[in-house]
């Protein structure tokens, strides 16, 4: 597999996982890795998610013998839920951003799962866009934002469509830092939700930024905003499909306001609107529990520095 190779050679692989198209280095490899945060003008403080393919590959990689990670582990992966756990000295700074901790998954995704297979490396891969933008669900999203990138494997649309589910292991229980299909009562069902003993509370901030997945237009949510939206001018992501008469563009993301379908069109509507002739995007609040958690994040993230 050629992709394999470019990754043992240093270079820079984007690939579909079932979340979003990453962009791939070798993990162990630091000058590999600096790339990955040259190419998409990342700040050196967000840590890297590292991908493995198989549980075997967990334990060099972090220094915990700790057997709720395998026990969530054995529920959850391949499939989208990131561990952030104590880092093992394999693991360069730069991936973790200098933390003690790194996070780690194993994606769903067969071609993801083939190239860190054929690679022989774990695989350090944020989402392949520019820092902040809207995170591509398909290799021409990839290829639109970062077009040097060495190689990219075209798998078609990702089929959970936003980024994984971040907790951190706490003295009793588990911590969300980050929202997404995976929810929290998915994870009780292993775990109790513990976040209020978390003795590294400080040090977790890090890439939470309040601004993300921010498209190139404007972006405002209805009843979250003081903007008079003139809707000729304006393209809508609508989840009731009500309200929708006099917009310029109407995106209806889900049929029938299912959640998890929502989260598989978001970032696609994101990209289409953006790169549209409207002047603005104004997106219909979804409920705010299970998936929609996760989906208001990315919407509240998106609309930030157009609100603030
Ligand atoms: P992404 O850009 O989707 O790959 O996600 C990377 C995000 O994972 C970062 O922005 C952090 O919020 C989170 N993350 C990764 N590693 C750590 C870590 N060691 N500690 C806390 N958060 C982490
Ligand atoms: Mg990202």
């Amino acid at each position: 597999m050629l992709a394999a190779s470019y990754i043992r050679e240093g270079k820079l692989v984007a690939f579909p996982t079932e979340t979003v198209y990453g962009l791939g280095a070798n993990a162990l490899d630091p000058d590999a890795v600096v790339k990955i945060f040259e190419m998409k003008e990342r700040p050196a403080f967000d840590p890297l998610i590292i991908h493995i393919a198989d549980i075997d590959d967990l334990k060099p990689l972090i220094n915990s013998n700790d057997e709720r990670i395998y026990k969530l582990a054995k529920k959850f992966w391949p499939g989208p839920l990131t561990m952030v756990l104590p880092k093992s000295n394999l693991v360069p700074d730069i991936v973790t951003s200098g933390l003690p901790t790194v996070g780690i998954r194993m994606p769903s995704n067969n071609i993801a799962l083939e190239l860190i297979w054929a690679a022989q490396r774990p695989i350090a891969a944020p989402s392949a866009n520019k820092f902040g933008r809207v995170s591509p669900t398909t290799a021409q999203h990839v290829k639109k934002q970062l077009p040097n990138v060495d190689y990219i494997l075209d798998g078609g649309p990702t089929t959970v469509g936003i980024e994984s589910t971040i907790i951190q292991l706490t003295k009793n229980g588990f911590n969300i830092l980050r929202n997404g299909v995976i929810v929290r009562e998915d994870i009780e069902q292993v775990l109790p939700y513990f976040p209020g003993d978390n003795k590294d509370a400080d040090v977790i901030a890090p890439g939470m930024v309040k601004s993300h997945y921010s498209p190139s237009k404007p972006l405002y949510i209805i009843g979250e905003t003081n903007k008079v939206i003139e809707k000729s001018k304006a393209g809508l992501l609508s989840y009731s499909l009500q309200q929708v008469a006099g917009y310029k563009e109407v995106i209806q993301v889900s049929t029938n306001q299912n959640l998890k379908e929502y989260a598989v069109n978001l970032f696609a509507a994101l990209h289409q609107l953006e790169d549209s002739d409207v002047d603005y995007i104004v997106a219909e609040p979804v409920p705010e529990s299970g998936i929609g958690t996760a989906i208001m994040d990315r919407l509240r993230k998106a609309a930030y520095r157009f609100t603030y």
